[in-house]
């Protein structure tokens, strides 16, 4: 075992802040800085395009209560951003100080993409990562206005819901033929997207966006590819996010073709004593043989409990599979796994018409991946078979007792 003293964490994300507790809960008693730009303490982002947009809330989740930091003598930094990181002498910039550690994380997350296309700077063309950025949304998102999301993934499905309850005129734009189409494939996006209209929601699908129309810096359109113009008092951009990778690149660490950070299956990036979890992990997973980068709650969650055990010495793998779940209306949904939708085999048990079902992926005898749709009775036999890779006929997936299919 090796004994740091110092351990310094950047971003303040569920990564980081998971790392923090994790570090404590373990007997960690050294130095801990845990720094982030963001204002608000750690905050999980999923209540951000739910329960938030809703109104059923104004607060997110907080990873720890407000005390929890002084309690754990963790020195946590907020407002404030870290502007390099020196691998040699084992520092990092902090409000123009340098700060030294014997082992770093990075935890410094994700930023959502941009279109910029003419327009994109428009006061009303906004972006959803932050808290402040979702509470502003909220005020946005009332009866009759017309609001156009850019992007039928997982966050534009949900502020759709969002503002369909709200009362708002809702078009959904994608260059995609469905909504979640790569995630899920088509038969299961046609469940999504059949939800989405019976609930008033437009899809403009199949084509891309040409502009922002605007006037008086605010956007009161947009401009299709067809040159058709939907009308808009509010668009959303919500086309995936990219890994923040400023400061592991400046400091040479070695990325990842997805531009993530290499981290071997122990977290490890390429340099000693620094570890990388969470959305910006282009993790070496051994059950795979592949490196994957998962931008879900649990992963960052997950991973930052798991990492303070091998910052403090031991060399464990992170095994676990990437699971995600999202609401919309009244659906609930869980996924775990990895599928390419368009080669596995898809398996419904179930019926996809009353959306009460599970979804199944199989590769060559094997199951891929896994999702309950309002079906919540075997989530932990699904994550045991998902992780095990069960083999499974296809016939036994749709109606014997799940239970059995353990062997
Ligand atoms: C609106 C929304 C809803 C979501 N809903 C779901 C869901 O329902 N289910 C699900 O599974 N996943 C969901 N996700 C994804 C999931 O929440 C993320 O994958 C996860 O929170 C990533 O955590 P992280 O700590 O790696 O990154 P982040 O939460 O992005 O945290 C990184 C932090 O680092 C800070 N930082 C970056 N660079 C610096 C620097 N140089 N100096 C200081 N600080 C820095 C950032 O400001 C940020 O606070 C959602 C994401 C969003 C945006």
């Amino acid at each position: 075992m090796v004994d740091p003293r110092r351990i310094v964490i950047v971003g303040t994300g569920l990564a980081g802040a998971s790392a923090a507790g994790a570090l404590r809960e373990q007997g960690y008693d050294g130095d801990l800085l845990l720094v982030g730009e963001q204002r608000h303490r750690p905050y999980e982002l999923p209540a951000l395009s739910k329960g938030i947009l809703l109104g059923d809330t104004d607060d997110p989740d907080w990873v720890h209560e407000e005390s929890f930091y002084a309690e754990k003598n963790i020195d946590l930094r907020l407002g404030t951003r870290v502007s390099g990181v020196s691998i040699g002498d084992h520092t990092v910039d902090v409000d123009g100080k340098r700060e030294s550690w014997d082992r770093l994380v990075l935890a410094t997350g994700s930023t959502p993409r941009r279109l910029r296309l003419p327009g994109h700077d428009l006061d009303n063309v906004l972006r959803l990562r932050r808290l402040d950025e979702a509470r502003a949304l909220r005020r946005e998102l009332t009866e009759g206005r017309d609001v156009v999301i850019i992007g039928a993934g997982w966050i534009g499905c949900e502020v759709a819901a969002a503002a369909r309850k709200h009362g708002a005129n809702v078009t959904v734009v994608d260059v995609l033929p469905q909504p979640l189409h790569r995630v899920v494939g088509d038969t299961v996006a046609g469940v999504f997207r059949s939800m989405h209209e019976d609930q008033g929601v437009t899809f403009r699908l199949d084509t891309g966006i040409a502009e922002y129309v605007g006037e008086n810096g605010r956007a009161t359109g947009v401009r299709l590819e067809d040159d058709s113009v939907l009308p808009a008092d509010l668009v959303l951009v919500a086309v995936g996010a990219y890994p923040r990778t400023e400061l592991a690149q400046e400091a040479g660490l070695a990325l990842s073709d997805d531009g993530g950070v290499q981290v071997d299956a122990t977290l490890a990036t390429s340099a000693p004593d620094v570890f990388a979890i969470g959305d910006i992990a282009a993790h070496a997973h051994p059950r795979f043989g592949r490196r994957i980068r998962v931008e879900h709650w649990a992963n960052a969650k997950d991973q930052g409990a798991h990492v303070a055990q091998n910052l403090l010495g031991a060399s464990e793998p992170f095994t676990a599979s990437p699971y995600f779940f999202s609401d919309q209306y009244d659906l609930g949904m869980e996924f775990r796994g990895l599928t390419d939708p368009f080669s596995d085999e898809l398996v419904v048990r179930g019926d996809l018409g009353t959306r009460e079902f599970i979804a199944f992926w199989v590769r060559d005898g094997a199951l891929q991946a896994a999702m309950n749709v309002n079906m919540w009775d075997d989530g932990d036999t699904l994550g045991a078979l998902v992780d095990k890779q069960a083999r499974v006929e296809p016939a036994k997936l749709v109606d014997a007792d799940l239970a059995s299919l353990m062997g």
